[in-house]
């Protein structure tokens, strides 16, 4: 189909995996594309965390994508768990294989993208003022990608230096020697804290809740493991799109209540946690996410790993997390509890107080006063939705993206909106809570085939019906009311139900479903010719 009604047939919003992968299917298909990215290069997420420590969670083997052909025979990662930098060059790498950064207009951000019902087309508008005209509308904004600002009163009379972990300066900062708060203690912060606390003359955490930390156990990738990631590459990827939460990791087949003896159950988790990182929560027992009296047990064994890492027993405590296992993503840590036994690391319980920022530094309300050189903000994202309703996004008769899901978020399977015609959504709300990679290789295939499947049928138009997507918020809720955490997680602030947004509606922004029945139910509406949705001629 020619692309004359439309300056591009696509225009995709980010260069980060979802992207990248974006565009290399589009190209597959040969139809014209434009890619808008904020960022001065390509890697979204992982182009701006560069903060000292960011490195990834998921191990490296399953954290790239399957499409690449010749980038998985030359590619090597160094590391169990790739370094940003890493993970940024490896986006590249494919980004220049492909000759794709042709496409990308980066420093470019944008405001708006608007649909003409009669046209049909969108109308994508840069905060710069570029405006270009597209038939399909690919945002892939990332999940995790717009940070929460500091809410802080007091920052505007602060004299030092501060700065925010999802922005961090791309040439570095100097921490050496320097009086050094971190606020925040999720995912980030724990990467964040033995980093700082090795440099800095004094590190204070602020800690509002503690979460329950993974040692990730990283190690560097030698010769032969390197040749067998690469002899595995396939089957690999594929046991990882057969796993819940995409990550190449086995079924443990028993349950903590199966087993019942004490002593074996405790040797299956020190199994898990010396594996390291997610092996604990996936290859221990089954029970974990759905038996309250299970997740206690995974709960307690993580608590005595605290109190026996952390010298100082009144810090342990602290550390200690008392709400269930799981309610929160739970970080990998590297020495994250051992940075609390150096004498210059010093945690804060805020948990029962509020602070602020004073000339000087932070103060507690009750009046105790903290001096710093520089305060670091690890304090988390507007995760799943804020990237997309930071657009002012207008699909059929001008409605608003942003206002229909200040109501109530609806998707089909994370990829379709009712009332938002070739819209596809790559990496928003309701996909899988799981290894980004794998879902993006899934999800930006379905829609390869979706388009394709547009343009050898001559269909200007795919809209998916009202009745699909509430049987798909129905699956949205019975897989997350089956979980142990439905409940805690709203009351710990967890942002995959957007309660760590003040104010945000709380509703599970993601799918626990698991990464298979997902794609199965995206294969399902490929093999029957989209009977779920509307097309038009
Ligand atoms: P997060 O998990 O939402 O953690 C934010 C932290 O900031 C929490 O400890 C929170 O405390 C605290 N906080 C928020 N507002 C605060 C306030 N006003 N005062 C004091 N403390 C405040 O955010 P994140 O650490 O950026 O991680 C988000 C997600 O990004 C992760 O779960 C993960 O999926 C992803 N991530 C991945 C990697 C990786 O793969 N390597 C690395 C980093 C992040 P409360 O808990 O009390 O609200």
């Amino acid at each position: 189909m020619s692309n004359k009604i439309a300056d591009y047939d696509a225009i995709v919003v980010g260069a980060g995996f979802g992207g990248i992968r974006s565009l290399w299917e589009l190209g597959q298909l040969s139809l014209s594309v434009k890619c808008f990215e904020a960022g001065s290069d390509v890697g979204g997420a992982w182009y701006w965390n560069c903060y000292p420590g960011a490195r990834t969670d998921s191990e490296a083997w399953v954290y790239a994508l399957n499409f690449a052909p010749g980038v998985k025979e030359e590619w090597n990662y160094s590391e169990r768990y790739p370094s940003q930098k890493e993970v940024q060059q490896y986006l590249g790498r494919i980004v220049d294989k492909f000759d794709l950064r042709k496409h990308i207009d980066f420093d470019t951000r944008i405001k708006s993208a608007h649909y003409d019902d009669e046209r049909r087309i969108w109308t994508v508008t840069a905060a710069n003022g570029t405006s270009v005209t597209s038939r399909y509308f690919l945002p892939a904004t990332g999940p995790l990608s717009v940070a929460k600002a500091p809410p802080f009163p007091g920052l505007k009379k602060y004299t030092g230096k501060w700065y925010q972990a999802s922005s961090w300066p791309q040439n570095d900062v100097d921490l050496r020697g320097k009086r050094i708060a971190v606020i925040g203690t999720g995912a980030t912060g724990v990467q964040i804290i033995p980093k700082v606390a090795s440099v800095a003359k004094q590190l204070t955490v602020f800690q509002r809740s503690p979460p329950y930390v993974l040692p990730g156990r990283n190690y560097i990738i030698d010769e032969n493991q390197a040749e067998e990631i690469k002899r595995d590459f396939d089957s690999t990827l594929q046991a990882a799109s057969d796993h819940k939460a995409g990550l190449a990791m086995k079924l443990p087949e028993r349950t903590v209540k199966g087993v019942a003896d004490a002593e074996k159950i405790r040797q299956i988790f020190d199994a898990g946690w010396e594996c390291g990182g997610f092996h604990y929560q996936f290859e221990t027992f089954d029970d974990l996410f759905t038996d309250a009296e299970s997740n206690e047990v995974a709960s307690e064994y993580i608590r005595q790993k605290i109190r026996s890492i952390v010298h100082d027993p009144g810090t342990a405590e602290l550390l200690c997390p008392k709400y269930p296992f799981l309610s929160k993503r739970p970080p990998c840590g590297h020495f994250y509890y051992e940075a609390y036994n150096r004498s210059n690391v010093k945690l804060v319980d805020i948990s029962k107080e509020e602070i602020d920022l004073y000339e000087k530094g932070i103060r507690t309300i009750s009046g105790d006063e903290y001096e710093f050189d520089i305060i670091i903000f690890a304090i988390g994202y507007e995760a799943a939705t804020g990237a997309l309703t930071e657009i002012d996004v207008r699909g059929s008769q001008g409605r608003s993206l942003g206002e229909n899901w200040a109501k109530r978020i609806d998707t089909f399977a994370g990829v379709l909106v009712p009332g938002f015609p070739n819209l596809f959504l790559i990496c928003g709300p309701h996909i899988p809570f799981g290894n980004m990679p794998v879902v993006v290789e899934i999800q930006v295939n379905w829609i390869g085939k979706t388009i394709n499947y547009m343009e050898k049928n001559k269909l200007t138009g795919i809209e998916v019906n009202t009745e699909t997507v509430d049987e798909w918020s129905v699956q949205l809720e019975k897989t997350f009311n089956a979980t142990v955490f439905a409940e805690s997680s709203k009351a710990s602030r967890s942002w995959f139900v957007g309660a760590n947004i003040p104010g945000k509606p709380q509703n599970v922004l993601f799918y626990f479903g698991g990464v298979p029945a997902w794609a199965s139910k995206l294969e399902e509406e490929s093999t029957s010719e989209w009977a779920s949705m509307r097309f038009f001629l």
